[in-house]
């Protein structure tokens, strides 16, 4: 049954204290797939992210990469797996330029004299050249998001995570931004945790919303935007 998906979690659950944050989700992405989470604030999205990535190990439940177990593994051994991981924080080398920060990502996967040529390819893709000499610690969030996925992308990894990859962004950051996932999404799998309904709108195909830490709805995006019941989740009813 899981031959074609990449992803899938069985019965997800983390609690915190009596907070149950994630409630028996399960979930599955397919091969090359790009899938949106939607969900008002406390739905449970980044707890969700934090269990695909390691950042969490789940109270119970499982999460598989295909088909392998890899709930409760370290996060960089699941990135060791070709998993891309953008977390909500930026996560750089702070000290050093933009370029150096692409090009140790690109070092990961390529061997030096193509590393840097795939450093350069990702700092145009990504709207950064014009940054290369800056020190990451001087970037205004939006950039720094741009630079980590840079990084994340610069390691062609076959999944790539995303948690709330557009804030702090620009309209133009933005706008790069959602061509760069669609165009990340033409070969690799992606999941992207959002909020901002105008970028969503723009990415989204196949929608899973979360409420309250379960699954609410699932469907084209289409669908859940003409949704009452979602409308009335993000209204606060
Ligand atoms: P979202 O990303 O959809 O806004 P979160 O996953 O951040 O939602 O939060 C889901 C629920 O879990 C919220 O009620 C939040 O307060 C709670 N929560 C998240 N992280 C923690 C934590 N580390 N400790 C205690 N409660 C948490
Ligand atoms: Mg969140």
């Amino acid at each position: 049954m899981s031959e074609n998906y990449i992803l899938t979690t069985e019965n997800l659950t983390m609690r915190f204290g009596g907070v149950v944050a994630v409630d028996n989700v399960n979930f599955s992405l397919k091969e090359g797939e790009l899938r949106c989470l939607l969900g008002p604030n406390g739905a449970g999205k980044s707890t969700f992210f934090k269990c695909l990535t390691g950042q969490l190990t789940p109270t119970s439940g499982s999460v598989k990469l295909r088909g392998q177990d890899i709930t409760g593994w370290l996060t960089h051994d699941i990135v060791n797996q070709g998993v891309g991981i953008k977390t909500q924080v930026p996560n750089l080398f702070n000290g050093i330029s933009v370029y150096e920060n692409i090009r140790m990502a690109a070092r990961r996967k390529h061997l030096k004299p193509m590393a840097r040529e795939k450093a350069e390819e990702m700092m145009e893709k990504c709207g950064v050249t014009h940054l290369a000499k800056r020190e990451v610690g001087l970037l205004a969030h939006g950039q720094r998001q741009l630079v980590e996925l840079a990084m994340v992308l610069a390691e062609e990894p076959p999944l790539v995570l995303l948690d709330e990859p557009a804030a702090g962004m620009t309209g133009d950051e933005r706008d790069r931004l959602a061509d760069l996932v669609l165009e990340t999404a033409r070969k690799a799998a992606v999941i992207v945790v959002e909020h901002d309904m105008a970028f969503i709108r723009r990415i989204a195909k196949f929608t899973t919303v979360f409420n309250r830490g379960a699954i609410f709805r699932e469907a084209m995006i289409d669908e859940i935007m003409s949704d009452r019941a979602v409308q009335e989740i993000y209204l606060g009813k």
